[in-house]
């Protein structure tokens, strides 16, 4: 388990990279605010270079991406793409990218603490590669019980993780178990045919990608955080058959109130058990649920699950609950 040695390193980190939310570079005094842009964009270029589906998918997509991360990691669970950010802007990134990238790696990188390289490395490699579980430790991976109180057990990886981005529409590479994925691409395929396109943001997270975020938010926001974002072995996204979606309405921003009532969202709501997901943290239900209301979060629980617990109009925390005390 990676910690931060002291969330103070994060959050001058993330203090320049909000800094940077608006270009021109110029207005960002403070060198450390500059630093930690430069470091940031620096490790994400080999994740840029790494997009799939040619030009077209590596300038318009990567563009939203960089804008993207930048407020990912400044504010993880509320994510705005301005708007009338230009390609102009975007060759900016790019120049500050192969300028940063050279002086980053070689130069700056080595100077930090453990908990920045983490931190670094989270935003490079994040949730983008599938590592493979070493071993069934759930008799079944569909149906494990976690929630803010109840954790996975340490080190728990899923078996048999595949790669999203190949096979469905989705922002950034990621990782799902393959019933999930199989279930998730019918649901794409059915949406598409009535104009609805949705997208994947997020997926499979490791422990440690987990603590990035939860801590990164926790220095910004302080208590209110844990209302927000699952601590650290305690995410559904660690199951690898969590998704968080969005849709093309509002530019496939990621984990942003945005979402909420769209045409995407409003259709996801009707539909998505059918093909097994369900909304794990629903509106109004936050006593139960322990988390906020996040209308892009799905977990699959496969079709009949997901229809007891969509018909029974409960959470998927309710449905765990019924089924111990039925046991
Ligand atoms: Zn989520």
């Amino acid at each position: 388990m990676v910690e931060w040695s002291n969330t103070t390193d994060c959050k001058s980190v993330a203090s320049g990279l909000r800094r940077f939310e608006s270009f021109p570079a110029h207005k960002i005094k403070k060198p450390e605010q500059k630093l930690g842009f430069l470091i940031y964009v620096s490790a994400r270029v080999p994740h840029l270079l790494a997009g799939r589906g040619g030009f077209e998918k590596l300038f318009i997509m990567n563009l939203k991406l960089v804008s993207n991360s930048l407020k990912r990691y400044t504010d993880p669970v509320r994510v705005e793409i301005p708007s009338r950010r230009t390609m102009k802007n975007f060759f900016k990134y790019f120049t500050a990218t192969l300028v940063g990238v050279f002086f980053a790696s070689f130069l700056l990188v080595p100077l930090f603490n453990q908990g920045v390289k983490n931190f670094i490395l989270a935003s490079v490699i994040g949730d983008s590669f599938c590592p493979q579980g070493d071993g069934k430790i759930f008799e079944n991976e569909m149906t494990v019980y976690v929630n803010k109180t109840v954790g996975l057990p340490s080190g728990y990886v899923p078996e048999n993780l595949i790669e999203v981005s190949n096979e469905i529409r989705s922002t950034k590479n990621g990782c799902l178990k393959r019933e999930a994925l199989d279930n998730l691409k019918i649901m794409f395929a059915d949406a598409d045919k009535g104009n609805i396109k949705l997208a994947v943001t997020s997926a499979y997270r490791s422990s440690v990608l987990q603590s990035q975020l939860y801590k990164a938010l926790y220095a910004l926001k302080g208590e209110k955080a844990k209302d927000r974002i699952a601590p650290p072995s305690h995410s559904e996204h660690q199951l690898g058959t969590t998704v968080d979606l969005s849709g093309e309405s509002i530019d496939y921003v990621s984990a942003s109130d945005r979402f909420t009532d769209t045409p995407e969202e409003l259709w996801l709501r009707e539909n998505a058990y059918k093909y097994g997901f369900v909304q794990s943290y629903p509106k109004g239900k936050t006593s139960i649920t322990g988390y906020d209301y996040e209308s892009w979060h799905y977990r699959y629980l496969g079709t009949e699950i997901a229809k007891e617990i969509s018909e029974g109009g409960i959470t998927i925390e309710e449905y765990f609950q019924d089924l111990k005390e039925k046991e």
